[in-house]
């Protein structure tokens, strides 16, 4: 198994009454789940959609980049059938962002993604942070559109209204690829609810403070995260990538496999089950 430090730190924050995210770190799989629907409802999908993936990728065996869609696409189809047969359960659903130790096709191991809603999962590489997914939210959107900047869409009143979950629709589009295991790599999983609070060159900088101490920079996010405000729950997932291949030269631009590569280099490239690549996503007003 790849050589992977590790630390996770969540919290229900300043103001909400309970926490519904849920994290795991370890044995090569890395996730945080946001859930949202009421009645402890959001508690369950965040679970459910951890727990799913840790069943179904386990350490023991090598598993590749469609084993990792395959288990989010199970988690969102056992969180939609729960939150249709339990009408405590009506509505629910989570984001996920998860990063897996995988089986290079080449050779050796790499590192998995899949990401679905507005979790994010970055990279810090020669001091420098990447968000490497796509949130898939309503002020994404406008962004892309240049209609506001990203800075506007920290403080927008519609930031919190996610357009892709697990457990809304029986079928969800995944976004996935795979990244070679870089030595010195550090990656963060986390929430919105550290990134509605923290400005990205904030997290860079407590990052760097705590650049030999994943678990350190897990907790001290969160902190921060809370200091700030804390209108939300809060969840970080650290991992260094303590053996890989040599870094690339900094000053090469594309050093970071893009997410929508295309896909010439045989990376997986934007994974999408042939089956679902049609389904529109509804919007979901999440957790506010
Ligand atoms: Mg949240």
């Amino acid at each position: 198994m790849a050589e992977i430090r590790y630390g996770s730190c969540t919290h229900q924050g300043m103001l909400r009454m309970q926490n519904e995210d849920h994290a795991h770190a370890g044995d090569g799989l890395f996730v945080v789940a946001d859930g949202m629907g009421g009645h402890l409802a959001g508690e369950v999908a965040s679970e459910m959609a951890v727990d799913t993936l840790r069943l179904r990728l386990p350490a023991d065996r090598p598993n590749g980049i469609r084993d990792l869609v395959d288990a989010v696409a199970e988690a969102n189809l056992a969180i939609y059938q729960d939150s249709i047969e339990d009408p405590n359960r009506s509505g629910m659903g989570t984001t996920i962002t998860a990063v897996a130790v995988i089986a290079d096709p080449h050779d050796g191991e790499a590192l998995g993604i899949a990401n679905v809603g507005d979790s994010r999962t970055y990279l810090v590489r020669h001091q420098r942070l990447r968000q490497l997914t796509i949130d898939h939210s309503y002020v994404q959107e406008l962004v892309a559109e240049g209609a506001i900047t990203r800075d506007e869409a920290r403080d927008h009143p519609r930031r919190n209204i996610v357009t892709r979950a697990l457990g809304i629709e029986p079928v969800i589009p995944v976004d996935a690829w795979s990244m070679p295991l870089i030595r010195g790599d550090r990656i963060v999983l986390c929430s919105d609810g550290l990134v509605d609070e923290v400005h990205d060159d904030d997290i860079l900088s407590i990052l760097l403070t705590h650049a030999d101490d994943p678990q350190a920079a897990a907790e001290a996010l969160v902190d921060a995260a809370n200091e700030a405000g804390g209108r939300d729950n809060t969840t970080v997932v650290v991992l260094d990538v303590l053996v890989g291949d040599d870094p690339p030269d900094p000053t090469e631009e594309l050093d970071v496999v893009p997410p929508w590569g295309t896909d010439d280099d045989g990376d997986a490239g934007d994974v999408t089950p042939d089956d679902t690549s049609d389904v529109d996503t509804n919007d979901v007003d999440t957790n506010d």
